[in-house]
Protein backbone atom coordinates (compact mmCIF):
# COMPACT_ATOMS: atom_id res chain seq x y z
CA UNK A 1 0.00 0.00 0.00
CA UNK A 2 1.42 3.53 -1.36
CA UNK A 3 1.05 6.40 1.02
CA UNK A 4 1.71 9.22 -1.16
CA UNK A 5 1.30 13.13 -0.29
CA UNK A 6 -0.08 15.30 -3.31
CA UNK A 7 0.15 19.15 -3.57
CA UNK A 8 -3.05 20.40 -3.54
CA UNK A 9 -2.14 23.91 -2.96
CA UNK A 10 0.92 26.83 -2.82
CA UNK A 11 0.78 30.32 -1.69
CA UNK A 12 3.56 32.35 -1.87
CA UNK A 13 4.17 34.51 1.52
CA UNK A 14 4.98 38.28 1.80
CA UNK A 15 7.13 37.31 5.27
CA UNK A 16 10.43 37.29 5.70
CA UNK A 17 12.38 34.13 5.83
CA UNK A 18 13.69 33.45 9.47
CA UNK A 19 16.59 31.20 7.92
CA UNK A 20 17.60 34.15 5.02
CA UNK A 21 15.48 36.98 6.31
CA UNK A 22 14.92 37.59 2.81
CA UNK A 23 11.48 38.86 1.99
CA UNK A 24 9.60 37.12 -0.74
CA UNK A 25 10.54 33.75 -0.83
CA UNK A 26 8.43 32.00 1.58
CA UNK A 27 5.99 29.11 0.12
CA UNK A 28 3.54 27.55 1.76
CA UNK A 29 2.23 24.23 0.72
CA UNK A 30 -0.37 22.36 1.35
CA UNK A 31 -0.60 18.62 0.88
CA UNK A 32 -3.04 16.00 1.18
CA UNK A 33 -2.69 12.44 1.90
CA UNK A 34 -3.66 9.92 -0.90
CA UNK A 35 -3.06 5.69 0.07
CA UNK A 36 -3.10 4.13 -3.12
CA UNK A 37 -3.10 -0.06 -4.00
CA UNK A 38 -3.97 -2.20 -6.78
CA UNK A 39 -7.81 -1.99 -5.91
CA UNK A 40 -8.60 1.33 -5.36
CA UNK A 41 -6.72 4.85 -4.55
CA UNK A 42 -8.72 7.17 -1.38
CA UNK A 43 -8.16 10.16 -0.75
CA UNK A 44 -7.68 11.07 2.97
CA UNK A 45 -9.05 14.16 4.97
CA UNK A 46 -5.41 14.80 6.38
CA UNK A 47 -3.57 17.74 5.44
CA UNK A 48 -0.14 18.45 6.27
CA UNK A 49 1.39 21.78 5.23
CA UNK A 50 4.50 23.28 5.24
CA UNK A 51 6.38 26.10 4.06
CA UNK A 52 10.21 26.29 2.64
CA UNK A 53 12.12 29.15 0.92
CA UNK A 54 12.69 29.38 -2.66
CA UNK A 55 15.59 32.04 -1.76
CA UNK A 56 17.42 30.10 0.22
CA UNK A 57 16.12 26.45 -0.41
CA UNK A 58 15.47 25.79 3.15
CA UNK A 59 12.49 24.05 4.59
CA UNK A 60 11.22 26.50 7.36
CA UNK A 61 9.65 24.01 10.22
CA UNK A 62 7.06 25.39 12.56
CA UNK A 63 9.20 25.87 15.56
CA UNK A 64 11.21 28.80 13.38
CA UNK A 65 7.71 30.37 12.51
CA UNK A 66 7.06 33.97 13.55
CA UNK A 67 4.21 35.12 15.05
CA UNK A 68 3.57 36.71 11.73
CA UNK A 69 3.79 33.66 9.76
CA UNK A 70 1.60 31.54 12.62
CA UNK A 71 -1.04 33.95 11.70
CA UNK A 72 -0.84 33.92 8.07
CA UNK A 73 -0.61 30.13 7.99
CA UNK A 74 -3.90 30.12 10.34
CA UNK A 75 -5.64 32.32 8.08
CA UNK A 76 -4.83 30.10 4.97
CA UNK A 77 -5.83 27.19 6.47
CA UNK A 78 -9.48 28.48 6.75
CA UNK A 79 -9.22 29.71 3.84
CA UNK A 80 -8.13 26.15 1.94
CA UNK A 81 -10.20 23.68 0.73
CA UNK A 82 -9.34 20.20 0.65
CA UNK A 83 -10.04 17.61 -1.83
CA UNK A 84 -13.28 15.83 -0.71
CA UNK A 85 -12.28 12.62 0.87
CA UNK A 86 -13.05 9.65 -1.77
CA UNK A 87 -12.16 5.89 -2.96
CA UNK A 88 -11.65 5.29 -6.40
CA UNK A 89 -12.16 1.56 -7.11
CA UNK A 90 -9.60 0.73 -9.83
CA UNK A 91 -10.47 -1.30 -13.15
CA UNK A 92 -8.56 -4.41 -11.18
CA UNK A 93 -11.29 -4.30 -8.66
CA UNK A 94 -13.89 -4.11 -10.90
CA UNK A 95 -12.48 -6.81 -13.46
CA UNK A 96 -12.87 -8.82 -10.16
CA UNK A 97 -16.39 -8.19 -8.91
CA UNK A 98 -17.30 -8.75 -12.79
CA UNK A 99 -15.43 -12.50 -12.73
CA UNK A 100 -17.50 -13.18 -9.28
CA UNK A 101 -20.60 -12.03 -10.54
CA UNK A 102 -20.21 -14.31 -13.61
CA UNK A 103 -19.07 -17.23 -11.48
CA UNK A 104 -22.02 -16.76 -8.80
CA UNK A 105 -24.65 -16.06 -11.38
CA UNK A 106 -23.44 -19.41 -13.76
CA UNK A 107 -23.80 -21.33 -10.24
CA UNK A 108 -27.18 -20.20 -9.78
CA UNK A 109 -28.29 -20.86 -14.00
CA UNK A 110 -26.15 -24.88 -13.19
CA UNK A 111 -28.25 -25.03 -9.97
CA UNK A 112 -31.81 -24.15 -11.42
CA UNK A 113 -31.43 -25.73 -14.71
CA UNK A 114 -29.85 -28.73 -14.25
ZN1 LIG B 1 15.16 31.88 3.01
Amino acid sequence: MDETLITVKEVALNNNCPECYGRGGLILTFKQKVIENQLYKSITSEIKESIHCKTCNNIVYPEQWTDDIDRIVEYQQKAFKALASSTYIKKTSWIIIALVSIVILGTILLVAFV
